[in-house]
């Protein structure tokens, strides 16, 4: 065996049960004699990962191209080309076959363990790490980090204990203990925002319509004081408070840091069937006119809409449904176009989405080394996962992210290069 390394992992969450994994992995490769601990400051590891994807863990998107998969990242974008060369989506899919575990992927392409369930994920890091004699410690609150002279850092845990190791990876997710660790070593924190939440609407063409969903809608973030235009493609769904979906969730993403400057408060417009323009969606409303003269205008409505919403839309206009279309006046014609192509909505405030909700922001990203993950800082840091200012959207995006930046991160910390 060569010389002794002394490992430790603050969070023992996705990241740092990546790094873990891969750092026994490749002690155990190297005939390297590794202590590899998991300090982890609450009763129980993988905690987001248990109730990620709603139970079902979404463990990264059926992406395999590491350009297209980085356009998934609102923040990181760049940096994590490199990483992705190195691990990307497939190798997930790959080192969980290998242990055994098969993911399938959605028509949308999240992809997901075949038995639905996280435990399945959180089992096998488990089994894994037991097998890898890696030492898992639970309710050990890592509170700060000093760099000693010979390089090596000592941690203080609790208040009571510390521990010395040769190199430490911070994978404390958004837990705001966790950016203070990093900061206190000479690191800086960018701006932290939320990212991925819905819009509180409150108008009255979207009351009692909770459960409407659109398959393909646009939609155009205007916000206060930001030259940057913001628009998705996409699904999008009618809820008590407001709207969601992937497309909304998309938007809040990529503009999560403008939208708190303005307290979340935001101008929304919907196009609800996505035409191209305001001429398009008249020539909808004058060829439902002409096919369907005879008809009640509640009983034949463009495509694309339900007709729950169709009857909110008429009568939100007040335009009575129970006229035929031959009577739609050129005024109602041009209302109901312009509502089709253009509903504007003042945005309130965010709500929680349920299934995912991440923080953007965290460690600088100029400051880590994205081909080892260490700090440029500070010797023998490393990070992983969402402590960095690294988030991805909705689809698993934010755990691959974690898979990555551990599997690098454990490649390293047993030989780390020089500061770059
Ligand atoms: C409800 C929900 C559902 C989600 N679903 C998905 C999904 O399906 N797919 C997806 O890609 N992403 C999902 N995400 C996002 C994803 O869970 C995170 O991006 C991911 O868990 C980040 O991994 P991490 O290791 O960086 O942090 P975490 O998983 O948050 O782990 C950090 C760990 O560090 C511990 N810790 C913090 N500070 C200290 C300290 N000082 N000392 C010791 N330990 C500490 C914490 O207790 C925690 O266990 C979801 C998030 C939420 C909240």
């Amino acid at each position: 065996m060569k010389n002794s390394k002394k490992i430790a992992i603050v969070g023992g969450g996705a990241g740092g049960f990546f790094t873990a994994l891969r750092c026994a992995l490749v002690a155990k490769q190297k005939n390297i004699n590794a202590t590899i601990t998991i300090f982890e400051a609450s009763t129980s590891f993988l905690r987001k990962v248990r109730i990620s994807g709603g139970g079902r863990c979404n463990v990264t998107h059926h992406i395999f191209e590491p350009r297209e998969l980085i356009s998934n990242y609102p923040r990181g974008q760049r940096e994590l080309l490199s990483p992705f060369m190195q691990f990307q989506a497939q190798d997930t899919v790959n080192w969980f076959e290998k242990r055994g575990i098969s993911l399938k992927h959605e028509a949308d392409g999240r992809m997901f363990p075949t038995t639905n369930s996280s435990e399945t994920i959180i089992n096998c890091f488990l089994k894994e790490a037991e097998k890898l004699k890696i030492t898992l410690k639970t309710k050990q609150n890592v509170k700060s980090l000093k760099q000693l002279d010979n390089q090596q850092i000592s941690l203080y845990i609790n208040d009571d204990k510390s521990y010395v190791a040769d190199a430490v990876m911070i994978a404390t997710g958004s837990a705001p203990g966790g950016y203070r660790l990093a900061k206190n070593l000479g690191h800086t924190i960018t701006d932290l925002a939320p990212s991925l939440f819905t819009f509180k609407i409150d108008h009255p063409l979207l009351k009692e319509m909770a459960g409407t969903s659109f398959e393909k809608s646009k939609f155009e973030l205007r916000i206060d004081g930001s030259k940057k235009a913001f628009k998705q493609e996409g699904p999008a769904l009618i809820t008590h408070w407001g709207l969601s979906g992937p497309a909304v969730l998309k938007l809040s993403a990529w503009a999560a840091r403008e939208m708190k400057a303005t307290k979340h408060k935001a101008k929304l417009i919907v196009n609800w069937t996505a035409t191209k323009n305001n001429n398009e969606a008249e020539e909808i409303i004058l060829k439902l006119k002409t096919n369907y003269s005879k008809s009640k205008i509640a009983n034949a409505l463009p495509d694309k809409i339900t007709k729950k919403f169709w009857l909110s839309i008429l009568d939100f206009l007040k335009i009575d449904a129970d006229k035929q279309w031959a009577n739609l006046s050129k005024k109602e014609t041009l209302s109901l176009s312009n509502l089709l192509h253009q509903t504007e909505f003042d945005i309130l405030g965010k709500s929680r989405f349920k299934e995912e909700f991440v923080e953007c922001g965290g460690i600088n990203l100029k400051e880590i080394n994205f081909k080892t993950m260490q700090s440029k800082i500070c010797p023998n840091l490393y990070f992983s996962g969402e402590v960095m200012d690294i988030d991805g959207i909705t689809g698993g995006f934010n755990f691959q992210n974690a898979w990555t930046s551990g599997w690098i991160a454990g490649n390293n910390m047993l030989t780390p290069s020089d500061l770059s």
